[in-house]
């Protein structure tokens, strides 16, 4: 057998994004002997790229903000399928975790009386999201890797070991955790530059992988998006909740076909930019579903003057939640009225105080983007836009206090965990999310470890036929490309699976996704000269994704086809309306059967009944538009 290097931890952070650093920081400052582990380079995380800002109700721009109103829109948001306990631990500490970034060194935009400046976003009933410019989660990533080289200058003070407590293992890809029973004992990795097997042996391992939009042909994700901690997790043993819920941000770029999907951030809305169709209309005030009706404008005066006097006008439709706007841009372009490119057109022009000059200053990154990727000046043309595949919403389920997942010893925090976000995710609210989870999940493995009798040993054939699965692309002569069965994935997803659903084409994408399973199988990749033929070598890496995002693809497809009623990230055009009786259901997916071969298996699991004090937030009329009437609470239920 190959040569395999062992290490040793108490908490192992697969991922490097906020949620993993925030995890891994908090591991260690328990005292957690800890490694974080990134697929990417140290600080190339998808965190970097948000560019909105952090949702927090800090109140620094409109006093009338707190913890309530944030988790009423959050809930709002997620159509009433959040995890209401999770989005109440958010709204509440949001704020904190903000502060303690600060705290740490970032250096977030201010008001002019020098505090933390937040901007408005799809959403969000007041001005929420605490920002850097349009490089938001930038300075989120540098201030935490900030802090974890702090953390190692103390242990080498300490310790005489930079390493000692907390060690960063880029380039290194997880593929299989390691399982002592039925509890974590480990994970199984290759290091992209040479191949070389690696196990880490740890009680607790937190999931931070991030999403799954590699899945798709048109996505803002980046290539390490490949579902790997949902797969994980599921081969672990654990369960994965909602993963029909998938967000396609309504903003990405169509043109020129390279950059198609790379996404336009929601601030260009929130910074007074607007939707146009072919007719030069401003559409989305034909938009503006039932739910929403009394708290968005009616006219484009009104709209205006909401940038300016937010508590004596309603909202600009353009600020609907993402799913709404997504679904309103997919309309006017299958009705003829779309740009060339078969988007729409998205506007900042004559539209800022300032001109040119504050477009540049306020979005200063999409200035740059249109400029350098389409040729395009946006203080002087408009952009063309068009949904991308951008968020998933349904992720590893866990429990809201400490993200510990079903399986002893696993936890998941970020956008690879379930629930917080419900059936669409309010832009901003990931920021805070992966810092608020992040930290309870570290937390939350850091007890779990403190309360073991007796740590878990790594048996030595999990790590055999961890390896012999890694090898299993490269022995194979004359195998499949990865390239053309990725590609036909991705094609499947985006045209049988995407933002509009019906019965029939999602039968047909389990079909062709049963077919791809064995074309999966079939995968082969030649070696390469360097490292025994594993340095370096974007096909392998490939050819061990795609486990992952088939997994991931099918849980998506089954959950979709089982849900009929639309509601956020899940439109079917078959069961348009949202259906109160859904509301109260969570599609669970496990695998089962043949290990070696396992099976996608889908329940519907009831959600937990809202606590009365926070179902008291809400006014009786909407509630009585998403919860059947026995759920109503007592109060109101006499009423009707
Ligand atoms: P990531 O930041 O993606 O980190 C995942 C980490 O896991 C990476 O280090 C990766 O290398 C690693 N990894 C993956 N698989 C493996 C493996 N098998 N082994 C080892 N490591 C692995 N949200 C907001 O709230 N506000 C915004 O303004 C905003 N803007 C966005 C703009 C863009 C273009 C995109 C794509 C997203 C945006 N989002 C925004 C969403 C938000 O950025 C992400 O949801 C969030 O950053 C995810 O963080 P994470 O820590 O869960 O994962």
């Amino acid at each position: 057998m190959t040569e395999i290097e062992r290490h040793s931890y108490d908490v192992v952070v697969i991922g490097a994004g906020g949620a993993g650093l925030r995890a891994a920081i908090e591991a260690r400052l328990q005292g957690k002997k800890t490694a974080v582990i990134s697929k990417s380079l140290f600080g190339k995380a998808h965190t970097v790229m948000a560019e909105g800002g952090a949702a927090a109700a800090m109140g620094n721009v409109n006093p009338n903000d707190n913890w309530q109103v944030h988790f009423r829109d959050t809930m709002r948001g997620g159509k009433f399928l959040n995890n209401w306990r999770m989005a109440e631990l958010h709204a509440k500490e949001a704020p904190d975790r903000v502060w303690e970034l600060e705290h740490w060194g970032a250096l977030f935009d201010r008001t002019k009386d020098g505090k933390i400046s937040q901007r408005n976003f799809g959403g969000h009933e007041y001005p929420r999201l605490a920002h850097v410019g349009d490089r938001t989660g930038l300075e989120l990533i540098r201030t935490a890797q900030q802090k974890i080289v702090a953390l190692q200058q103390e242990d080498h003070r300490e310790l005489g070991d930079y390493e000692a407590r907390l060690k960063v293992w880029a380039e290194t890809t997880v593929t299989r955790l390691l399982l002592d029973g039925d509890r974590v004992a480990g994970a199984f990795a290759y290091v992209r530059e040479t191949g070389k097997f690696v196990v880490f042996e740890a009680p607790a391992v937190v999931l931070a992988t991030g999403g799954i939009g590699k899945a798709f042909k048109v996505t803002s994700n980046s290539w390490e998006y490949t579902g790997d901690g949902h797969a994980l997790a599921l081969l672990a043993g654990a369960t994965l909740l909602n993963m029909e819920f998938v967000q396609f941000h309504p903003t990405g770029m169509v043109w020129p076909p390279s950059v198609k999907g790379i996404l336009v951030t929601e601030s260009v809305r929130g910074d007074r930019g607007v939707l146009k169709n072919s007719d030069g209309k401003r559409f989305m005030f034909d938009y503006i579903p039932e739910v929403f009706k009394d708290k968005y404008a009616t006219s484009e005066e009104e709209a205006d003057r909401w940038y300016d006097d937010p508590d004596n006008n309603r909202r600009p439709p353009e600020l609907l939640p993402r799913d709404e706007v997504a679904r309103a841009i997919n309309a006017e372009v299958k009705a003829g009225r779309g740009s060339p490119h078969g988007g729409v057109f998205l506007t900042v022009v004559d539209r800022m105080p300032g001109g040119a000059e504050e477009i540049k200053r306020r979005l200063p990154a999409m200035h740059h983007q249109f400029k350098e990727l389409a040729d395009v000046d946006i203080t002087k043309e408009p952009m063309e836009v068009g949904p991308t595949c951008h968020y998933v919403m349904g992720g590893v389920e866990v429990d809201p206090d400490s993200g510990a997942a079903l399986v002893p010893g696993l936890f998941a925090a970020g956008e690879c965990s379930g629930g917080m976000h419900g059936s669409n995710r309010l832009g901003g609210n990931s920021l805070t999310d992966l810092l608020v989870f992040g930290r309870r999940a570290g937390l939350g493995a850091a007890e779990y470890v403190d309360a073991l009798a007796e740590r878990p040993a790594v048996p030595e054939d999990e790590i055999d036929k961890a390896a012999t699965e890694a090898l299993v692309p490269l022995a194979r002569e004359g195998g499949e490309s990865p390239y053309a069965v990725h590609s036909e994935l991705q094609q499947t997803m985006n045209d049988l699976v995407g933002i509009i659903r019906k019965e029939e084409e999602l039968q047909q994408a389990l079909e062709a996704l049963e077919k791809l399973r064995e074309r999966v199988a079939r995968v082969g990749v030649e070696p390469v000269a360097a490292h025994g033929g594993r340095g370096y070598h974007p096909g392998w890496h490939l050819a061990l994704d795609l486990r992952n995002m088939l997994l991931v693809s099918e849980c998506i497809a089954r959950a979709a086809l089982e849900r009929a009623e639309s509601r956020g990230g899940h439109t079917r055009d078959d069961h348009p309306q949202m259906s109160a009786e859904w509301r109260k259901v969570n599609l669970v997916c496990r695998l089962t059967g043949d290990p070696g071969d396992p099976r996608v298996e889908l329940r519907r699991q009831p959600m937990d009944p809202m606590r009365d004090d926070l179902l008291a937030l809400f006014e009786t009329d909407e509630l009585k538009k998403y919860l059947t009437g026995e759920e109503l609470p007592a109060h109101v239920k006499e009423v009707i």
